[in-house]
């Protein structure tokens, strides 16, 4: 792929990205972006964005009909295939059908919470085949490692990133092996990996200790890592503004509102509206980067550097400092120092976005109030939607702006926190009289 690389987001360096294993710049240390040149595939297709773009439709619309199961057509994120990863052979995609999510315009009891006047939407993708958003990176992540070659993967995890390493590496047929902080992750979410035939590693500590311990086998071991410092998963996350900028006849939305993990989210929802914007697809979201208060390294940093809803990065370069994370019911976006910080806040300050703290009251009550309009979403979809409310209060976000809030996975993954909340709504009958369940219900 002599045309995809990897280069540093420092300094510049570049390098093979099927070569490379460690996946920290060795002259400075830091991370790398993967870059495509675009020219050589406009030039050999004859066709620029607008003509891609109908190609892309097209792929859509023959999804149902696919007797040749090609996997642009098939996946929805493969479907853009030729912005993700134009240069990859099509006989190393690792694909599970993930990709084709719904868009859906919040309900009744979600809009009246939020308030009425700002058209806010979510994007569920929840619904994948494990169940979150990490599918989107997971099948470029997979496809890559298979063409390069890799017999085995790793990463720590929160949850949802184990989930879909085992998954993808199972289809894959690549051995795979998940940290876990012990205690901090759901029965949903160790069954996961479990089912999908990967070694798991319990750490007795948070998840900021099990990233520790991935770095150094990376850089020690030569495990090859299916964290987000391996940045083969941004390019497919990049899939989130695809789908809507699709969805919406190729416009973007006035916002995208993600809750902020480790940032993969952000960085490459911050990546593709770049691209698209070098592609001459006029004015770009802006991102709204949401954490509980329990988590809330970035937003906490940033609230004490802006002004108004602006900041300078430097400032917050400054501020930034790691935390120790608290209690919350948002387990996978539980980090205090996340890894992909400097991207994260590139793409916050590129797109002129902001930063917003969701209280855990808050939170919590986001997921309720979707469970009434009839979606099940995670908790830390509700970070992103209290964030959403915050923003729209302090003015932020305007009167008849578009939002698009990132769902980020299914709330099936987290019943034991939302439970746990709703106890007062569950009756015990006394026997199996059919008449003492009519009692109950007052008939
Ligand atoms: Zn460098």
């Amino acid at each position: 792929m002599q045309h995809t690389y990897l280069q540093c987001i420092s300094c510049d360096y570049k390098t093979d990205l099927l070569e490379e294993r460690k996946f920290r710049c060795p002259d400075c240390g830091d991370l790398y972006d993967i870059k495509h040149d675009f020219e050589p595939l406009f030039k050999s297709t004859k066709m620029g964005f607008n003509a891609l773009t109908l190609i892309f439709d097209e792929r859509a619309k023959r999804s149902v009909f696919n007797p040749k199961n090609e996997a642009t057509r098939s996946s929805g994120v493969w479907r853009f295939k030729e912005l993700i990863m134009p240069y990859l052979d099509e006989k190393y995609i690792v694909t599970l059908g993930e990709g084709n999510v719904p868009i859906v315009r919040a309900g009744k009891h979600l809009s009246e919470w939020l308030g009425k006047d700002v058209e806010v939407w979510m994007i569920l993708e929840g619904m994948t085949p494990t169940g979150s958003f990490k599918d989107f990176g997971g099948t470029v992540l997979m496809s890559v490692a298979k063409a390069a070659g890799i017999q085995a993967i790793a990463c720590a995890s929160t949850g949802d990133t184990s989930a879909m390493t085992a998954a993808y590496a199972a289809a894959a047929g690549i051995e795979c092996a998940v940290i876990l902080p012990k205690g901090f992750v759901t029965s949903v979410q160790l069954a996961q990996p479990l089912a999908h035939g990967a070694k798991i590693i319990n750490l007795p500590g948070n998840f900021d200790d099990c990233m520790r311990v991935m770095q150094e086998l990376v850089r020690d071991y030569g495990v090859y890592p299916a964290n987000s410092l391996n940045p083969a998963r941004i390019e497919g996350h990049q899939t989130t503004v695809f789908l809507t900028a699709q969805f919406f006849g190729w416009q973007l939305p006035d916002w995208f509102a993600v809750p902020v993990g480790n940032g993969s989210n952000c960085s490459s929802i911050g990546k593709a509206l770049r691209l698209m914007e070098s592609f001459g697809r006029g004015t770009i979201s802006k991102i709204l980067g949401c954490q509980s208060e329990a988590a809330n390294p970035l937003a906490k940093s940033w609230a004490m550097v802006e002004r108004g809803g602006q900041a300078d990065p430097r400032d917050w370069k400054m501020a930034f400092r790691p935390i120790q994370v608290g209690e919350t019911t948002a387990t996978a976006a539980r980090i205090g120092n996340p890894v992909s910080r400097d991207k994260v806040m590139r793409e916050i300050f590129y797109t002129s976005g902001a930063m917003q703290i969701a209280s855990e009251r808050d939170l919590n009550e986001a997921v309720a109030v979707c469970g009434k309009d009839g979606y099940f979403v995670c908790p830390q979809t509700g970070i992103a939607l209290a964030g959403t409310r915050n923003a729209i209060k302090r003015g932020w976000i305007k009167k008849d702006q578009k939002v698009v809030v990132v769902s980020t996975a299914t709330g099936l993954k987290f019943t034991d926190s939302v439970a746990a909340g709703l106890q007062n709504n569950i009756t015990d009958a006394k026997d199996c009289e059919t008449s003492t369940v009519a009692k109950i219900l007052r008939f």
